[in-house]
């Protein structure tokens, strides 16, 4: 297995922001998934990085990246997914054979465990639409097990898996028999639709900053609010939906975590709802941080 030390984090992640990281494990397979999960019970997983802020102080710790293991299978309509394999490709390769269900995914830069991890949506279609079982890793009692979906407790960018401390392995979905055209034509419109409302990857972000609350939506009050195009130091309010905040060159997190405060409470007093962090925020964390991260999480 390819393991590196005080390796830079930010090429593993979208916003291309992070310090060093003491250790980061590339686990190949499975099995070294597992064996470093073994002697790393408490590393950070990640999948492709795009939904974190890693701090640019670094993280003093073991850290794991799955993007390495990626093979998967397509039997019928049945697929399967090992933790790594990027959500375009799995989209891309089921749409070969006119299956629909992941069309979703073709814009989402995650991988298969990532998407899981937080039954990732889009589009009127979500993870927990198309999934049917997960073997995962349990880090506390360091046993494989399988998932069905009704272990999974699915909800709004949520499952099991981030409160029972779990890592997928790998995922079943089952899709529905379609025809090339029709699905690779909700592909494109999928992405015509983005191209209007999200940065592209050529400007470093991490996909939607803040939950949507029930009934409303983040960007909705973000704008209402005044947000857009507001600027902390490299990070910036993306002009056009005030939901994404991008890396426009040199950003820190902590110039991300500042702006993402200000946003949470220019809504707060404007509206007195209490937006919640969709990404999630790894590594050193200085005080300000800290405080800053438990307020608008609430941990
Ligand atoms: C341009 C852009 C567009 C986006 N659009 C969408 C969208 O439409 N819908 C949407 O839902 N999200 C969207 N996202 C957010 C993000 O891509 C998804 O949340 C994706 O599921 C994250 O996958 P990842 O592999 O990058 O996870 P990471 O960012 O690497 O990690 C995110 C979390 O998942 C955990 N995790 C990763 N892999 C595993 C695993 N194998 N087992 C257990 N836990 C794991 C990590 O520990 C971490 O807590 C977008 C992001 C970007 C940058």
């Amino acid at each position: 297995m390819r393991i590196e030390k005080d390796y830079e984090i930010k090429k593993h992640t979208t916003f291309q922001v992070g310090g060093k990281a003491k250790i980061v494990c590339f686990p190949q397979n499975e099995e070294e998934l597992v064996k470093s999960l073994k002697e790393y019970p408490k590393a950070l997983i990640l999948g492709n990085g795009s939904d974190i802020i890693f701090s640019s102080e670094g993280y003093d710790g073991e850290v794991i990246i799955t993007t390495e293991i990626n093979d998967f299978k397509i039997n019928g309509t049945s697929v399967y997914a090992s933790c790594g394999v990027k959500a375009p490709i799995l989209s891309r390769a089921v749409s070969e054979k006119g299956l629909s269900g992941m069309e979703f995914m073709f814009c989402i830069p995650g991988t298969a465990g990532g998407l899981v991890y937080m039954n990732a949506s889009a589009h009127n279609q979500s993870i927990a639409d198309i999934f049917t079982s997960c073997k995962i890793f349990d880090t506390e009692t360091q046993e494989i097990k399988n998932l069905k979906k009704e272990d999974m407790n699915f909800s709004y960018r949520k499952t099991i898996l981030s409160d029972k401390k779990y890592v997928v392995l790998s995922a079943e979905f089952e899709l529905k028999q379609s025809n090339q055209e029709e699905v690779k034509a909700l592909m494109e419109r999928n992405a015509e639709f983005r191209k209007q409302r999200q940065p592209s990857l050529a400007l470093p972000n991490a996909g939607s900053i803040f939950k949507n609350p029930e009934n409303d939506s983040a960007g909705r009050l973000l704008e209402k609010a005044g947000v857009k195009s507001q600027i902390i130091g490299g990070a910036k309010v993306w002009e056009n939906h005030a939901n994404f905040i991008v890396n426009i060159g040199y950003a820190t997190s902590n110039d991300i975590l500042k702006l993402m405060y200000k946003m949470y409470n220019e809504v707060k007093s404007k509206y007195t709802i209490e937006l919640k962090p969709e990404v999630k925020f790894f590594g050193i964390a200085n005080e300000e941080e800290k405080e800053i991260w438990q307020i608008m999480t609430k941990n």
